[in-house]
């Protein structure tokens, strides 16, 4: 039983299918019909793509699991029972818990973005730096916050949509930390400071956010970084699951194979556990290390996986996107970051079965024996990143340029095909493509299999 329809939850039906195919039947307890790529919610606001959204009845049929449309209310360990909110209850033989964390709000007078949740606020945001209503935008990394990668996101994509308007304001990014994404270690972050002072943005690091007002972002030392508007990540919690031991903020304590201490036959992975990084790539990794300890309650041939986190972060700058990647607790960190991929496929969220799922199944089709699992790339350096770099730009210029040529000749679902290879080449599309993606898609022709039943010519005796 997994209980969760997001990341975690999908790369263990992955994994689960991977490693018991026959021996395990997975039902997966979620409130939502569709999955929903969260990772790319920023794109929507800023023009740049959609949120990816895969049916959770596709994924079900596609890999032979069932979809329970409920939510978890409280578990019964010793019963090896769970209750959902609508008052079913329902056995299992394990139990994984990926429910995720919820985002509060960190910095008061701040607009805290969480996700797609929050993208009404933003889009109005970016509405009123278009029309020069904004002299100043200050993105804040609240103090804890352990992964603030969303934020320099945030401010990047923000100061390259500002800087082709001729009343771009000024952005400031504030943080926490000692140095910028420091977690990635000395020359990750020395390589983001170079992005983003070249991308004209101000940083002020080791600076304790109090709150936000009128005059723009208080600090603890007393002194304020005026501000028109104030962005901020949130701090998240964990909701009560009666049943399951839960720490400070409600974080489930798991041993390094994820399964959750102090009750039987019960797993944790992703947001609503202890570690402190909320990554949907550290939410992947943990997912694997659960799945392979359950699968071995079947198959004790399994051997189990520790959750050894790495972290593998595409940050999406509205030009070509940087990979990053650090192994936690490495001394010295092995950090890298550049414009080369640094893993393969490419995909946001490196999850070692989600991302290449992710990657090829842009829409969902038949089965796949198979799946390719995510591979790190060899680090590149002087002039074998150069290359790879005119590469990227090369392969992704053709893309684009055959998805015009088709679009010329009315070939739109070519086209729209061409666009979906330039997304996967640099995970978002320049803004004009992403304009040029909706009118085609306007244009194009619906297929046989999109045409409702009630509006399809009646077949004649001839056919
Ligand atoms: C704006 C933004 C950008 C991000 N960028 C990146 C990135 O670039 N790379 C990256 O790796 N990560 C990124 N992340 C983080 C990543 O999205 C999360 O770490 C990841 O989604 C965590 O996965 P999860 O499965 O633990 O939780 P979630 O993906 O949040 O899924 C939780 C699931 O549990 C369900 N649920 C909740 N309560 C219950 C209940 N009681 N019963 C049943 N189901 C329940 C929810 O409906 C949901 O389906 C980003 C996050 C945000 C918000």
């Amino acid at each position: 039983m997994i209980v969760g329809g997001g990341i975690a939850a999908l790369e263990a039906v992955l994994a689960l299918r991977e490693l018991a195919p026959r021996a395990i039947r997975a039902t997966v307890l979620a409130p939502e019909v569709e999955f929903t790529y969260r990772a790319l919610a920023a794109v929507e606001p800023f023009g740049l793509g959609q949120m990816r959204r895969l049916p959770l009845a596709e994924l079900a049929a596609e890999f032979s699991f069932t979809h329970v449309q409920d939510r978890l209310r409280s578990v019964e360990p010793q019963r090896r029972t769970l209750r959902t909110e609508s008052g079913t209850d329902l056995t299992y033989g394990a139990l994984l818990i990926a429910t995720g964390a919820r985002a509060n709000p960190a910095l008061s007078g701040a607009l805290t973005y969480g996700g797609a949740q929050s993208n009404p606020r933003l889009a109005e945001l970016l509405r009123e730096i278009r029309l020069g209503e904004v002299g100043r935008v200050v993105f804040a990394v609240p103090e804890d916050t352990d992964w603030p990668l969303p934020l320099y996101e945030l401010a990047l994509l923000t100061a390259t949509q500002a800087s082709a308007s001729s009343v771009a304001p000024e952005i400031a990014l504030v943080t926490s930390e000692q140095a910028p994404l420091g977690m990635f270690g000395d020359r990750a972050s020395a390589g983001i400071a170079r992005l983003l002072e070249s991308s004209g943005i101000e940083v002020a690091t080791a600076a304790t956010a109090i709150r936000a007002d009128d005059e723009g972002l208080l600090l603890d030392d007393g002194t304020t970084v005026g501000a028109d508007r104030v962005v901020a990540l949130p701090r998240f919690d964990v909701p009560e699951i009666p049943g399951v031991p839960q720490a400070a903020d409600g974080f489930i304590g798991t041993d390094r194979y994820m399964k959750v201490e102090g009750v039987s036959r019960v797993w944790a992975a992703g947001d609503a556990t202890w570690f402190p990084i909320k990554q949907g790539g550290i939410a992947a990794q943990q997912a694997d290390s659960a799945a392979h300890s359950i699968a071995r309650l079947v198959d004790p041939a399994i051997e189990l996986q520790a959750f050894r986190p790495v972290l593998r972060a595409a940050l999406l700058t509205g030009k070509a996107p940087w990979y990053l990647r650090a192994a936690i607790g490495d001394r010295p960190r092995t950090s890298a970051a550049g414009t080369a991929p640094l893993w393969w496929p490419p995909a946001k969220v490196a999850g070692r079965h989600l991302g290449p799922y992710l990657a090829r199944a842009a829409g969902v089709t038949g089965p796949h024996d198979r799946l390719p699992e995510l591979a790190d790339v060899e680090t590149l350096e002087g002039e074998e990143l150069a290359e790879t770099e005119a590469d990227h730009m090369e392969a992704l210029g053709l893309a684009l340029t055959a998805a015009d040529a088709d679009a010329r000749w009315r070939d739109y679902d070519g086209a729209l095909r061409w666009l979906e290879v330039a997304e996967k080449i640099n995970l978002t599309l320049p803004p004009e493509y992403e304009r040029k993606r909706q009118a085609w898609e306007r244009r194009r022709k619906p297929s046989a299999a999109e045409v409702p039943r009630s509006s399809r010519a009646a077949p004649t005796a001839t056919q």
